[in-house]
């Protein structure tokens, strides 16, 4: 039984972070997507929130786990007995960084292996960033995110909180994947 973590901020979750997933929970046993609660950038939503939006994107992912965590990767990953880190890689500065932080995860944590899948095509240029961007325009973001998505983004760009139809389906799931 081999579990995988994906970790990453998620701010929001994207339909390119939703094929790294599908693609990953073919890979492994148990997949569990790991929110990093405070990353070194500023967040449009905070964990909860982000974790609330995932979980809903995941909503017919049987057997994919969201959690939130806090500190360093590689214990967060041991600490739920997982083997395998998983990544998306889109361009030549994700291959960079993504190397960078391997080779201190590497020094950290020997037993836990670095597994990147490659982009699909059609995501290859799809990033959280781009599509705060995107929505903060005005443009529509119609196959990039799924569609509650869509909705906390123009909700909370127009100074509104999340939706509470969305907090009603997070509560929803946290109760079935317990
Ligand atoms: P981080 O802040 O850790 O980079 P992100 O939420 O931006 O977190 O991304 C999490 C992981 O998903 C990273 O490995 C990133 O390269 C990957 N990723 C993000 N967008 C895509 C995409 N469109 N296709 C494939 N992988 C992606």
């Amino acid at each position: 039984m081999v579990t995988a973590v994906y970790p990453g901020s998620f701010d929001p979750i994207t339909n390119g972070h939703l094929d790294i997933i599908t693609r990953a929970y073919a890979l492994f046993d148990k997949l569990i997507v790991g929110i990093y609660d405070r990353p070194d950038k500023q967040m449009l939503f905070s964990v909860e929130e982000r974790v609330a939006l995932a979980r809903e994107a995941m909503a017919n992912f049987h057997g994919v786990r969201v959690k939130s965590y806090s500190g360093l990767t590689v214990d967060f990953i041991r600490k739920e007995g997982g083997r395998a880190m998983i990544r998306g890689l889109r361009m030549n500065s994700d291959f960079e960084a993504e190397f960078e932080i391997a080779a201190m995860n590497k020094k950290l944590a020997p037993d836990i292996e670095l597994v990147c899948l490659m982009a699909s095509s059609e995501y290859q240029c799809l990033s959280s960033r781009l599509i705060k961007e995107v929505a903060s325009l005005g443009g529509s973001l119609k196959g990039l995110v799924p569609e509650h998505v869509a909705v906390a983004l123009s909700n909370r760009l127009a100074g509104v909180e999340l939706e509470a139809s969305t907090q009603r389906a997070s509560r929803r799931n946290k109760i079935s994947q317990q």
